[in-house]
């Protein structure tokens, strides 16, 4: 198994040992399994003739347009659970505001719908995906608080509340004996209904 080590830019890939190491064990191994040429890695090699702080600013943009980081790469900012909720509340709610002002204006500016719509399904679904799985898993505030602002977000966005989503995902998902079969692991069975199969390589 090949260790993958990124140095600073460009990126850099060296193999350096077969054996499992207490990084892989942490991460899962796999997780640095088949990086060597990974699409993200090649992609970290743009810019890599620029000044640092230029190399920098673009990877962060290519990870930001494809929500992956290259293997490695550290957060410009580090933020919390707090930023994270009002940034998805902002992204909802800035973008019911965006489109109730370009509905009442000339039907011109009605091409702009497509922004303000993304930015209302993103706040949505970072908030039900992102928000409320870590409240099921009360790893939010680590506390009864988790259920309550679960639930106020869910009916917010008429979607599963917290009882029934701790029930599909942390006593059928999660569930030590369930967890990704086919038989009794919801989620697995939609991946695979939307074509997700196991040993896919993209
Ligand atoms: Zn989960």
């Amino acid at each position: 198994m090949s260790v993958l080590l990124f140095v600073s830019a460009p990126v850099e890939v060296v193999q350096s040992t077969t054996e499992t190491s207490a990084q892989d064990s942490e991460d899962g191994v796999g997780v640095a399994i088949d990086n060597e040429g990974g699409i993200r890695e090649q992609l970290a090699k743009i810019g890599g003739n620029l000044p640092p702080v230029m190399y920098v600013l673009i990877q962060e943009f290519i990870t930001w347009l494809t929500g992956k980081p290259y293997w490695g790469q550290q957060p410009l900012l580090k933020v919390g659970r707090i930023y994270q909720l009002i940034a998805a509340l902002l992204s909802l709610f800035s973008g019911i505001t965006a489109s109730f002002i370009i509905l009442q204006s000339s039907p011109f500016f009605f091409p702009l719908l497509i922004f303000s719509w993304a930015y209302t399904v993103g706040g949505a679904r970072k908030i039900q995906a992102t928000i409320c799985h870590r409240c099921v898993h009360y790893e939010f505030f680590g506390d009864y608080r988790d259920k309550w602002l679960a639930e106020v977000l869910s009916t917010m966005l008429i979607v599963q509340d917290f009882a029934g989503y701790y029930h599909d995902h942390i006593k059928l998902h999660h569930h030590v004996k369930k967890f990704a079969s086919f038989e009794h692991d919801p989620d697995a069975q939609f991946l695979y209904l939307l074509g997700f199969r196991p040993g896919s390589e993209s």
